[in-house]
């Protein structure tokens, strides 16, 4: 307590507002604003009587004053875009800050509270107070930046996350925008100046809707896993989550949206499931490894006995793929050896040399290579097992098993 003493005392000899002066006992007690706080330890002074506050202060000048006129160009800014809570930071003045680090030292106060922390609460609260939003730490919508020294707020716009599950019934639709290797974007005779490789994507037919609806300024797709352009995506359909950057709007019809988006994707895109997600559930879906279910069509290079086909069910139930990189992706992927695991095989159609497969594997199992066996990369192969090269012909995506699975 005498150490308390010795902080207002020393503290008493200076000029300092109330809230200055109440900030440096901010830990001291609890359920007292910072201004009513110095109010009460200018009864305590070691003179026993009480020390008027004065008019200016040598610590903030006199900033707290200015709440109103923060507080009005934060609700200024806080109208033009839609949020449902909100959070406000301060930047302030490099002089106020180096004074209440100096009293600090002098004072010996250890209980303190930086000013910032007094005015970011200040304004929040009066922000509250104009505009009926509270004030949200954790995962606010948006962020009102006020500079106390220039008298400016920018405001961050948290992004906008809208999940859902796509199909796609083409074999000529990557699964987002490609920039033109040649061009980089720009565009070049390569690409006819579009500055990509693909007229379209899943991306161009789900994103720029949820950009325009949510007048946002870039939008983002993240999906779990991609299959290849050739293969189409049936079933249940892949997870994605479009990211809307700096969006206006965030309370939109999302089954309106997927309305719309799937009647002008035409028959090439399908979206359902639409709903509000997070950044975290973004993580999750990069992150995830879910087995997939796949409808393989192949053609054997030369007639073979169909009881081989049996063997297959049998060799990959006993033995992991193991799978060196294959050399189409090798330019962009380290060259490794991975193992993975067919969950289940099964024979499909036969005719011929033609054959289907469904097969279920692991995540990240290159299944094209676990057919022709990528000349010898992956090990085993249908093509190894049945003792007859072959070429996939189609490859679809028939489930994703992300579901409880
Ligand atoms: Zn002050
Ligand atoms: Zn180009």
């Amino acid at each position: 307590m005498s150490d308390r003493l010795d902080v207002a005392g020393q503290a008493l000899e200076r000029t300092l507002c109330n809230h200055c002066l109440g900030r440096l006992f901010a830990k001291v007690s609890t359920g007292l604003a910072n201004e009513q706080r110095g109010a009460v330890v200018r009864f305590v002074s070691p003179r026993r009587q009480a020390v008027p506050e004065p008019a200016a202060c040598q610590v903030c000048g006199g900033l707290f004053s200015e709440v109103g006129k923060f507080t009005e160009l934060v609700v200024r800014s806080s109208s033009t875009f839609e949020h449902a809570n909100f959070l406000v930071g301060t930047k302030i003045d490099a002089d106020i800050r180096e004074a209440e680090e100096q009293l600090w030292a002098d004072s010996g106060a250890s209980e303190s509270e930086p000013i910032k922390g007094e005015m970011n609460r200040q304004i929040g609260k009066a922000v509250e107070a104009a505009t009926g939003k509270p004030v949200e730490f954790r995962n606010p919508e948006a962020v009102f930046l006020v500079d106390t020294m220039f008298d400016t707020v920018v405001a961050n716009i948290a992004p906008l996350f809208v999940y859902g599950r796509y199909r796609k019934f083409s074999r000529e639709l990557p699964q987002t925008r490609w920039p033109c290797r040649e061009c980089r974007g720009k565009g070049c005779p390569r690409c006819g100046g579009r500055g990509k490789m693909y007229e379209n994507s899943v991306q161009d037919m789900v994103g720029p809707a949820l950009l325009r609806h949510a007048e946002g300024e870039e939008e983002y797709f993240h999906g779990m896993g991609r299959e290849d352009i050739d293969a189409l995506m049936l079933g249940n359909g892949r997870p994605f989550v479009v990211e809307v950057r700096r969006p206006r709007r965030r309370s939109l019809d999302l089954a309106a949206i997927q309305e719309e988006i799937n009647s002008t994707a035409g028959n090439l895109v399908e979206v359902e499931g639409l709903r509000p997600s997070t950044r975290e559930e973004v993580r999750a879906i990069k992150s995830a490894s879910a087995p997939k279910t796949y409808r393989v069509s192949v053609r054997f290079q030369a007639d073979f006995d169909h009881r081989k086909l049996n063997d297959i069910v049998r060799v990959l139930a006993e033995n992991p793929i193991s799978q060196h990189t294959p050399n189409r992706v090798a330019h962009r992927r380290a060259r490794l050896e991975r193992v993975r695991k067919v969950r289940n095989i099964e024979v499909g159609n036969v005719d011929g040399r033609e054959v289907v497969f469904v097969v279920e594997a692991d995540s990240g199992t290159y299944i094209k290579e676990l057919m022709h066996g990528d000349e010898g990369r992956t090990r085993p192969s249908i093509a190894e097992i049945v003792g007859v090269p072959c070429d996939v012909t189609e490859l679809d995506v028939i489930w994703i098993g992300d579901e409880g699975a």
